[in-house]
């Protein structure tokens, strides 16, 4: 069982292993069957007469268990999403998981994901980053989240919509801090990709009323280390040194 990532625009990013898996795979699945006949046509592969079949995770158990029927009898089953790596914030992870679990061979033809591209680009720390996938729709819970997430020790990466970028920074802002640096990456290898960088304010307002278009990764740095004063560092000792000799005097 191959997961194989796919393009996530310029249609050029695919790899040679990529491309040999999709031409010699017995079956092909894909999310968007009409996406993948495209994107065989663009790099030469001819589909021939094997099988392409249509594949996300809610489309049920049936076509799953075709796959696996296929695996089980000996078969080489390529699998892609839409565009990128399948399985993050796409479809795969129970073709995935049932594949490994009836003991087929899973493996994958590794290439792009908007995740690691916006990293590289986003001038935010990437030695430890969360990736939150797309927030919650609805303010109450998407400041909710945020709120779970505020403390987490690494640059955190979402992606968004580009009706919602400007309503989920202000939100982000609100929650963390209108000072703490983020990152917008818009339409990544495409022609008009574009990188703003800013505090989540100035990110804020400079998308407000704005007809974004394109698909977007959304990076916000970790919370600054908390300053701590010299007299909260004293008042601290001075407590715990209390509480010790409290212990003390209690253990006799
Ligand atoms: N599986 C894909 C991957 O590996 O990145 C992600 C699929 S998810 C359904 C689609 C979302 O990924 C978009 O709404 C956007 O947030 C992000 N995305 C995908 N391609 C992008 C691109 N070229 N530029 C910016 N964001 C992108």
């Amino acid at each position: 069982m191959y997961f194989v990532a796919t393009p996530i625009g310029s249609a050029r990013d695919i790899t040679l292993r990529a491309l040999d898996v999709l031409a010699s795979a017995d079956v092909i699945a894909a999310e968007d069957t009409r996406s993948m006949r495209r994107l065989l046509e663009i790099h030469g592969v001819a589909l021939g007469d094997r099988p392409l079949l249509s594949y996300h995770d809610h489309s049920g158990a049936r076509t799953r268990e075709k796959l696996l029927g296929f695996l089980s009898a000996g078969k080489a089953v390529a699998y892609a999403s839409e565009a990128g790596t399948p399985l993050i914030a796409d479809p795969g992870y129970h073709l995935s998981k049932e594949a490994a679990e009836a003991g087929h061979l899973v493996t994958s033809a590794p290439g792009p994901s908007a995740i690691i591209t916006a990293l590289t680009l986003a001038g935010l720390p990437t030695d430890a980053f969360f990736f939150g996938g797309f927030l919650p729709n609805a303010k109450g819970a998407r400041r909710t989240s945020l709120e779970a997430l505020r403390d987490v020790p690494g640059t955190l990466v979402f992606y968004e919509s580009p009706r919602r970028v400007a309503e989920m920074l202000k939100d982000a802002a609100r929650v963390m801090g209108d000072d703490r640096q983020a990152a917008v990456c818009r339409e990544l290898t495409k022609k008009f990709e574009e990188v703003r960088r800013g505090t989540l304010s100035d990110l804020a307002s400079e998308l407000d009323g704005v007809n974004v278009k394109g698909e977007i990764v959304v990076l916000i740095d970790r919370a600054a280390p908390r300053e701590i004063s010299d007299e909260d560092l004293t008042e601290a000792l001075t407590e715990a040194l209390k509480s010790m000799s409290v212990r003390d005097a209690a253990d006799g």
